[in-house]
């Protein structure tokens, strides 16, 4: 038997990777050119200004780094962080932690302002913490923490840190291309993201873009860049107009994102955040009427791509995302940290955001509750999840 070619379909509900389209699919397995080949170097070309558009930046320095989020969270931290820099982490889950962690060996001195999961981050307590003490070189945070599924106050907080002259980092692995980023708009400095979540393109690339003032501030650092391999300056003369080697591109997941982000394109930014809001606001009346509770109560607060639930009293998280996988096919997330257990987190990212998985899932997780001894209202569940409008696609 051979174990690739005999995975099944899987509908992939979980925080990532999503589902990724059948022409994405194909571009992965297009044949694979040299990386300084001149066909290979205008789809590099047409990918980085298709990664603006999604981006809504003119940023000159925006290219997809060979890694995954975190690849992107560490390049981002790494070029902007000195050694005995000040920065104020937002940490509001599991991600905001990994920052702090990221922050605190690249030797800066890392000001945590913490946040109940589950909460958005008061913007006094950022703002107060961003005027005390050393001014600030940065405030780092996650947008979409997708431990808590909490989408956080971005366009408050950077209008602060830009009110002091810290530069703003910015996590958007779990909503670039399901949820409004709109980094210059939004006064983003860096921002990053990861091929797998809502741009529905398999995991390996993390897309970067990097402001006009924070690559001047990229430019007078009095310490090299600790990583070699990410250093963006090093990085940015094989994707500028030089061609410079300095690693080879994973050429075959260009063209994928090449193609996943045309598709994002073709159906637009706003049809596509449209149709995120509305499938889940389908998920949520479903999960509602069935009778569980969303872990985030008010409305405004939760992420279109990720929703958090409880795992209602008397049940067994892990059993029933194994029959979930196993007989029905879909997957879905469990807690990270302290919600590990308690949570279930489901994915309605890029491809996954359809009204069809929407419905399919209500009716296989309905099923398994009531198989487990809980009672719920399947009938309610899908009705009510229906009664949201359906987005055309
Ligand atoms: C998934 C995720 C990451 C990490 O991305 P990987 O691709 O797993 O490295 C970072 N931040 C957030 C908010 C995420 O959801």
């Amino acid at each position: 038997m051979d174990r690739v070619t005999m995975v099944p379909q899987v509908v992939l509900m979980g925080p990532g990777p999503s589902l990724v389209h059948p022409a994405t699919l194909r571009a992965l397995a297009a044949p694979t050119l040299g990386h300084l080949d001149p066909r290979f170097l205008a789809i590099m070309d047409e990918t980085v200004n298709r990664l603006r558009e999604v981006f809504e930046t003119t940023n000159r320095l925006t290219l997809p780094v060979s890694g995954t989020g975190t690849a992107g969270m560490e390049t981002s931290l790494a070029n902007v962080l000195e050694p005995g820099d000040r920065v104020v982490v937002v940490v509001a889950g599991y991600f905001g932690q990994r920052m702090v962690e990221m922050a605190r060996r690249l030797g800066a001195e890392v000001d945590v302002v913490e946040v109940e999961w589950g909460r958005a981050a008061d913007v006094e307590a950022v703002a107060a913490a961003l005027r005390k003490g050393r001014a600030p070189k940065a405030v780092a945070l996650v947008h979409a923490e997708t431990s808590t599924g909490v989408l956080q106050p971005l366009r408050e907080i950077a209008a602060q840190a830009h009110e002091v002259g810290a530069l703003v980092v910015v996590d958007a692995v779990t909503s670039l291309g399901g949820v409004p980023v709109a980094v210059d708009a939004t006064g983003i400095d860096v921002c990053y993201s990861g091929s797998q979540k809502c741009l529905s393109c398999p995991p390996g690339l993390a897309p970067v873009t990097v402001s006009p003032r924070a690559l001047e501030a990229m430019e007078r650092r009095r310490h090299e860049v600790y990583s070699w391999y990410l250093d963006l300056r090093l990085v940015a003369r094989y994707w500028g107009q030089e061609r410079f080697y300095h690693h080879t591109a994973p050429v075959n997941m260009i063209y994928a994102l090449h193609q996943a982000l045309g598709l994002v394109l073709e159906e637009g930014l706003a049809a596509r955040f449209e149709r995120h809001r509305q499938v889940s606001r389908a998920l949520w009346a479903g999960l509602e009427a069935m009778g569980l509770r969303l872990a985030v109560e008010e409305p405004s607060l939760r992420i279109p791509s990720l929703t958090t639930v409880w795992v209602p009293e008397g049940v067994e998280d892990a059993p029933i995302r194994q029959a979930l996988l196993h007989e029905h096919g879909i997957e879905i997330g469990g807690g990270l940290g302290s919600w590990k257990g308690r949570v279930w987190r489901i994915g309605t990212m890029g491809e996954s955001a359809r009204m069809r998985y929407v419905i399919q899932l209500l009716g296989a997780l309905g099923a398994l509750l009531r198989r487990a001894g809980v009672r719920v209202d399947v009938d309610a569940a899908l009705a009510a999840a229906m009664s949201v409008g359906q987005p055309a696609t």
